[in-house]
């Protein structure tokens, strides 16, 4: 069995446990340092990225889980994880924190406030079969790639079309998008099957 924690500080974190569940994954909660140990990968739910910032500094779990993802626990971030993931954000509180596991620079809220949310059917690399169902609330874009970070998937059409909303870094892979709040468990799948193939974390 494979143990995948998720962050449970703050966010939709049911519906991931949901879709790791039915992928074969046995999900955990993780809120305290102890627990970053005895998981295989990591989820970082959809929810508020300064919200998650604050409680992850409250709750003396930055530094760990810092340290845990620099050397190579994998993970995976839905919208505000992307944030929590990323080297760089903009549009964020000045005091707000991230975890730097992928090198990219996204933007927070970027599809501005009038498209606050919406739903498009993407091609995304790694997902066979029918094109995936993608929602998106206040959710932020990739701006800037760093040259290890492959691009998974990018708007396809609208004035936002070629925005990048998936990437994925050797272990680590963020979605701008929700997969967890709908049925479809491909991005859970692809996520978890990468865990497995490299046969957890080094070391
Ligand atoms: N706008 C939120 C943030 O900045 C992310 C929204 C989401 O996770 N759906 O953290």
């Amino acid at each position: 069995r494979l143990v995948i924690g998720v962050l449970s500080l703050q966010g939709d974190v049911r519906e991931h446990m949901h879709a790791l569940e039915a992928v074969g994954a046995e999900p955990v909660r993780v809120r305290r340092a102890t627990e970053i140990d005895s998981v295989d990968g990591l989820v970082i739910p959809g929810g508020e990225s300064t919200t998650m910032s604050r409680l992850l500094t409250v709750f003396d779990l930055f530094d760990p889980l810092r340290a845990a993802l620099a050397e190579g626990l994998p993970a995976y971030g839905s919208c505000a994880g992307m944030i929590m993931l990323a080297s760089t954000v903009l549009d964020t509180r000045p005091d707000a924190v991230s975890l730097g596991a992928i090198d990219i620079t996204v933007r927070r809220n970027a599809f501005g406030r009038q498209v606050d949310s919406f739903e498009e059917d993407l091609a995304m690399n790694g997902i066979e079969g029918e094109p995936l169902r993608a929602v998106f609330i206040r959710a932020p874009w990739v701006e800037e790639c760093g040259p290890g970070v492959e691009v998974l998937a990018t708007v396809q059409t609208g004035p936002a079309a070629g925005r990048v909303v998936a990437v994925r870094q050797g272990p680590v892979m963020a979605t701008s998008f929700h997969p967890e709040v709908t049925g479809d468990r491909r991005v859970h799948g692809l996520f978890v099957d990468s865990v497995r193939n490299n046969a957890g974390r080094p070391g």
